[in-house]
């Protein structure tokens, strides 16, 4: 079973989804599979009804929508880096020919707001901001207000985030935190095959992109929202994976998955109840570290719902792992230089409190067999 911190485990009703018999993309079957869509991507966006922000999906892996989101806006940029996801996000606006800033934040934390506005003032005005809310890989999650009342002074300035890992596991207020362009991949926090993403575009954002000269064609971040608007995809869409989006956004705004004493919940408040599931699956996995010694890398105020990243202390994490992986669990190592030193368990998706129970006391077995294999050497 998938631990990882994505892509996660799949329900087997999402995967049989993907199996049904291929339609025509350009036939009234599509149209009405893109308008299922349309009632629930508000509500993972956290959309007001009168908000003028427009929802789309795009057949692209979530690194796509991250190059899309540079499409449209000029060149200057001023990136945030607190991680390895933050850091391919600056990389790619170097490498799009964008006159990059960066304000180096250090791993296990997250951008200092002062810091932020300070950068803004003194080094700007910048084009755009780019930001990682939830950073996979040190489970780190930047609260997105503080940001937004920086951004609040700096009114031309756009902000583009990366929600990949956070959306459908974490609350979005797509306006009031004053985002521009938000985009994420289904495979994390939406528990569905990897293959498509999401996407929501501001007016401004939109104003923007209209008057960038070189916005490509599959990339063009205009051609796919509006496209969306239409019901239209510009390219051939992975249909298989809208049937999947479709029926588990049902789901989730009908309170399908929750748990039973919740089950009545629907719309808003079933996304709600689906993220203070994730916030309970946190702190149960926190406390179950703190039980065997063991402390979350992220600093406090900055601990993911959605992925714990915990320093491994004088667990060998390698045969950790392993051990766990033999249970039939698969948790993940430590990110790059965090290697060995920490591990990662991504309680996100589908996962429940149920599961999770399961996925510890597996973690128990393997650490009190490490212990004694360490005690006997
Ligand atoms: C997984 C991930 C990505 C990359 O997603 P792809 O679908 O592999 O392109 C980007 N950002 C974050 C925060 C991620 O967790």
């Amino acid at each position: 079973m998938l631990w990882i911190p994505g892509p996660t485990e799949v329900r087997p009703e999402l995967l049989a989804e993907c199996g049904r018999p291929a339609i025509g993309h350009r036939s009234p079957a599509m149209r009405e599979l893109i308008e299922r869509l349309d009632p629930h991507l508000p509500l993972a966006f956290g959309l007001g009804a009168d908000s003028k922000t427009a929802c789309a999906v795009h057949s692209v892996s979530a690194s796509g929508l991250m190059e899309a989101s540079l499409h449209g806006v000029g060149p200057r940029v001023l990136s945030v880096v607190n991680g390895a996801f933050s850091k391919r996000f600056r990389d790619m606006g170097r490498l799009m020919g964008k006159e990059v800033t960066t304000i180096d934040v250090a791993w296990g934390s997250g951008v200092d707001p002062a810091e932020l506005d300070r950068v803004l003032d003194q080094k700007g005005p910048f084009d755009a901001v780019t930001l990682v809310s939830n950073e996979t890989s040190t489970g780190v999650c930047t609260p997105l207000g503080p940001s937004a009342e920086v951004l609040r002074k700096h009114p031309r300035t756009l902000l583009l985030v990366d929600l990949v890992s956070y959306i459908a596991g974490a609350p979005v207020d797509f306006d009031d935190h004053r985002i521009d362009f938000a985009f994420a991949g289904v495979q994390k926090a939406f528990a569905l095959p990897p293959g498509i993403a999401v996407c929501a575009a501001s007016e401004r954002y939109m104003q923007s992109a209209r008057q960038q000269a070189t916005r490509g064609w599959a990339l063009d971040p205009v051609r796919i929202v509006e496209g969306h608007l239409q019901h239209k995809t510009p390219a051939t869409p992975c249909t298989p994976l809208y049937y999947a989006l479709a029926k588990q956004l049902e789901d989730i705004s009908s309170g399908a998955m929750l748990p039973e004493g919740e089950r009545g919940l629907s719309g808003a408040d079933a996304w709600q109840a689906r993220f203070a599931k994730h916030e309970r699956m946190r702190d149960r996995t926190l406390a179950w570290a703190a039980g065997h010694g063991l402390n979350p890398f992220p600093v406090e105020g900055f601990r993911s719902p959605t992925v714990s990243c915990i320093a491994a202390g004088e667990l060998d994490v390698g045969a950790f792992v392993a051990g766990l992986k033999e249970l039939g669990y698969e948790i993940s190592n430590g990110y790059g230089d965090l290697k060995g030193k920490t591990f990662r368990i991504g309680h996100m998706g589908d996962h429940d409190e149920a599961g999770l129970e399961a996925l510890l006391d597996a973690a128990d077995r393997v650490i009190a067999r490490l212990g004694s294999v360490a005690a006997d050497a």
